[in-house]
Formats: C-alpha cells, sequence, structure tokens
C-alpha cells in the first residue's frame, strides 16, 4: 500500500481505539458516579422509613409503589414481613447479597433484575439492630442508559469533530514526510551518482537530515573514488607509454649496431670492438630499466614480502660510495661521510636501492667541483639518512613530480645527463613500505638535501 495510506490509515485506526477506550472509561466513571449517588440517595431514604412504625411504613410504601420502587421489610431468618409490591412473599431473602451485606455490615446493596418486575433495580438493605429487621429499598436503575442517550448528539459531534481534526493532522503529517522522501528519491534518481554534486534542502526532521546527509557523504566519497580510480588509469597508462619508450630507445640502438656487424661494414676490429661495447652497455642499461620496473612493481604489490636481515649500514655505505669513486673523481667532488655504526633490520636490497639512487642523483645533479654530504644515525626506532649536495637543484614546480615514474626535470639537462626518472620512484615506493618518511628541500642553482627516516634500526652501537 502507498506509504501515505498506510500513514493516514494507522492515525485513523489509533484515533479510533483510543475515542473507543476514552469512551469506554469515560462511561464506567459516570456509572459509578450515578451509582453511587442513587445509593447515597437510597440509604438516607432508608434511614428515615428504618424510624417509621408499621403504619407510617405502610403508607410511605404506597406512595413508593407509585414511583415504581419496592419497600420491603425482612427480619433477620429472611422472612418477608412487607412489601409494598407483592402481598405475600414466601421466598427466604436471606440469600439476597444486599441483605447478606446488611446482616454483616448493617447495610449493603446490589444491582440486578428483579424475579417479580423483571426490570433492573438498585437494591438497598440497611439493617436495624435494635429491632432486629431489614429494611430494604429497590428503585428502577438503569445505570447511564438513560444519559448516555442525552449525551449522545454531543458524542456524535465531538466524535465527527475529532475524526476530521485528526484525518487533517495525519494528513499533513503524512505530506510533511513522504514529501521530502520523493524529493530525496527523484534527486537521487536524477543525479549522475559520483559524477554531480548532490545537495538536499534542510528538511525539519533530523531523522531526514540524516539520510540526506549519509547520501551527500556517500556521493562524494563515490566521486572521490572514481577520480582516485581515473589517477590511477591515467597513471598506468603514462607509465605503460613512458615504459615501451624507454626500452624502444636501448633496444633501437642495439638492433643499429647489431645491423651494422652483421652486414660487415665495419672492418676493423677496433670498431668492431667499440660497437660490441655500445650492445653491451645498451642491454645493460635495458636490464636496469627492467629490474627498476620489476622493483617498482614488486612494492606495490600487496602480497610482496621483503626478505628481512640484519644489515650494517656503514658496510653497506661504504660498498656504494666505492661504485661511484670515479665519476666523483671526475667531477672534482668533495665528499663528506658520517655514517654511525648502526645495524638495522631490512631487505638490503632495499637499503642499498636508496643509497645508490640518491648518492647517484647527488653525483650526476651536482656541479664540478661541488661538495656531498652524507650523514647516517638513529633517533629512536628511526634510522635516518640525510643526503645533501651543492648541485643543480630542483625548482619548486618540479620538487612535487620528482617522484613519479619517468619524470624527469630540467628536461635541456636531461638529455645530457643520462637517466630514466625511475630512482626517486623507487626511493619513494621502499619508504612507503617501511612506512617511513621522505623530505626533499632544494633551491635552483644552490643544491638538494633530502633526507629519510625509516623505523628499521636495530642498534646503535
Ligand atoms: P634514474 O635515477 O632512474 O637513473 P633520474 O636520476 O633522472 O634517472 P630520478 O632519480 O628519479 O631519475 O630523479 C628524477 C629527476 O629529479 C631527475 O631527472 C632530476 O631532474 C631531478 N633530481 C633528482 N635528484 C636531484 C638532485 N640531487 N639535484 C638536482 N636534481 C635532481
Ligand atoms: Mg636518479
Amino acid at each position: 500500500m502507498e506509504m501515505r495510506k498506510k500513514i493516514i490509515r494507522s492515525f485513523m485506526f489509533t484515533f479510533l481505539i483510543s475515542f473507543l477506550i476514552g469512551f469506554t472509561i469515560l462511561f464506567g466513571i459516570m456509572y459509578m458516579v450515578f451509582l453511587n449517588t442513587q445509593q447515597t440517595r437510597q440509604f438516607d431514604q432508608l434511614r428515615i422509613i428504618e424510624n417509621m412504625n408499621e403504619v407510617e411504613k405502610k403508607d410511605v410504601g404506597k406512595y413508593l409503589e407509585k414511583l415504581d420502587s419496592r419497600l420491603t421489610v425482612i427480619d433477620e431468618d429472611g422472612q418477608v414481613l412487607y412489601d409494598n409490591i407483592v402481598d405475600t412473599i414466601d421466598e427466604n431473602h436471606l440469600e439476597r447479597s444486599e441483605v447478606k451485606q446488611a446482616l454483616a455490615q448493617t447495610q449493603g446493596s446490589a444491582v440486578r433484575k428483579s424475579d417479580t418486575t423483571n426490570i433492573d433495580y438498585l437494591y438497598t438493605a440497611i439493617y436495624d439492630e435494635t429491632s432486629h429487621i431489614i429494611v430494604r429499598l429497590a428503585t428502577p436503575f438503569d445505570g447511564i442508559a438513560q444519559s448516555s442517550f442525552a449525551l449522545l448528539p454531543s458524542f456524535i459531534m465531538a466524535f465527527l469533530i475529532a475524526l476530521v481534526t485528526v484525518w487533517f493532522i495525519s494528513k499533513r503529517m503524512a505530506s510533511t514526510i513522504i514529501l521530502p522522501l520523493q524529493e530525496i528519491s527523484q534527486k537521487i534518481w536524477t543525479t549522475r551518482i559520483g559524477k554531480e554534486k548532490i545537495r538536499f534542502e534542510m528538511y525539519q526532521y533530523p531523522e531526514l537530515y540524516e539520510i540526506t546527509e549519509a547520501i551527500e557523504s556517500m556521493n562524494e566519497e563515490i566521486s572521490e573514488n572514481i577520480s582516485q580510480l581515473e589517477k590511477e588509469k591515467k597513471i598506468r597508462q603514462e607509465f605503460f607509454s613512458n615504459a615501451s619508450h624507454e626500452l624502444k630507445t636501448p633496444l633501437t640502438s642495439i638492433i643499429g649496431y647489431t645491423e651494422l656487424l652483421k652486414t660487415n661494414t665495419i672492418t676493423d676490429k677496433e670498431q668492431k670492438q667499440r660497437c660490441l661495447d655500445l650492445i653491451m652497455k645498451e642491454s645493460q642499461h635495458m636490464k636496469q630499466l627492467v629490474e627498476d620496473i620489476l622493483t617498482i612493481s614488486k612494492l606495490e604489490s600487496e602480497e610482496y614480502k621483503a626478505s628481512l636481515s640484519h644489515v650494517s649500514i656503514p658496510e653497506l655505505m661504504n660498498a656504494v660510495l666505492d661504485r661511484f669513486q670515479v665519476s666523483m673523481e671526475t667531477m672534482g667532488l668533495i665528499v663528506d661521510v658520517q655514517c654511525d655504526p648502526l645495524l638495522v633490520y631490512a631487505d638490503k636490497r632495499h637499503i642499498e636501492g636508496l643509497f645508490e639512487n640518491l648518492i647517484s642523483n647527488a653525483v650526476k645533479y651536482n656541479v664540478q667541483g661541488g661538495k656531498i654530504s652524507i650523514a647516517c644515525y638513529g633517533v629512536n626506532q628511526d634510522m635516518i639518512f640525510k643526503i645533501q649536495d651543492t648541485g643543480i637543484g630542483i625548482s619548486k614546480e618540479d620538487q612535487e613530480r620528482v617522484f613519479q615514474r619517468f619524470y624527469r626535470a630540467d628536461k635541456q639537462r636531461s638529455k645530457v645527463i643520462s637517466g630514466t626518472g625511475l630512482g626517486l620512484a623507487i626511493v619513494k615506493h621502499i619508504v612507503q613500505y617501511y612506512d617511513g618518511s621522505i623530505k626533499l628541500e632544494s633551491e635552483e642553482k644552490k643544491g638538494t638535501a633530502i633526507t629519510l627516516s625509516l623505523p628499521v634500526l636495530v642498534k646503535d652501537h
């Protein structure tokens, strides 16, 4: 059933039930009040009659007969001594509940149909302890039938007014709930979820507001996820095109040199050797490239587990520095290394990768006669590695991008200095793998400082 109809219907149903309960209680109370009033009156009358003599009682009896009321005098044994309506009654009255009560508590009352006249009576009886008789007065008692009849028009009126009022209120209530719900569902259907913003009005009820707020934030979350996915898709596409491009360059050279050798155009032995050296160099470059790509993709995969072991930092540092000895000397670089005797628990290749890539950059992007300062020390659980150079520096705009795969700053210079732009991406991935942090400070023409902090320290001996 339509929600609106359902709401109105349940309102009306509740109203009818409450109305019925209300009136039942009202009639119950009215009945009690009427009964009480009549009882009190009858007892008062009985108290007067009780003190009358036989003759007077009979006079009153006659008078009461005209009022359809019954006066009975009963002795202690239940024998009817006098009745104003029926002349002789043989039946014992001791079992009548009003008589029983009167004998026990001096007065008693009961409502029931009279066997003699067949109408409802209110029986009241008083026991006179001195004369040992029970005087009983019974008057017709219709409860509230008559008053109800009198009340009927106002009852119907009240009922109708309440009915109409409840109907109006329930309709209004239904509208204030249903209209916003309809608006909300319409908005949901007409909005391209995750693609557009969704804004609802402020509704009266906090529950509705909670719903709209939840939808709004869900929509925002979906849209964030979509843009994240799109960003990742773009990064992937760029990665594939960059990777194929980078791989193609050395391959083209290799193919070129191989063809040259195959056609036997080069006869000179030395030249042949140079050709083979170049093929070797390009192949090595390709191998390095593929290794770098693999390293990144491994670090990105969620299942990847590094093979951890204890690594002595000064040893590793010296081994890496040795590899750069020649290029450092060629550039006339002054290198200052301050390495504390740290022991870390990590994948050796990862730490080696960090040192190698960062030192390689500090050498490559330095100037003739420049300086490199390296510091390695421990702070709490962290190994801090700081490398500073007096090289060409990185512009503000490029500082954020140099960590992206294949990104190389300063296009002009990049053509001269070899590299693929994967070094810092690897560094970033390794640092992320260990939940470490990385900081880059750089100023163009002044130099660059990179500080890594990795929570891998075992001891600082
Ligand atoms: P690869 O390291 O893969 O051989 P690469 O050195 O070009 O190539 P990254 O190490 O990722 O790649 O560095 C990205 C870019 O950031 C570099 O091309 C360079 O422009 C810039 N860069 C990195 N380190 C420095 C530095 N110490 N000083 C100046 N520029 C730097
Ligand atoms: Mg590099």
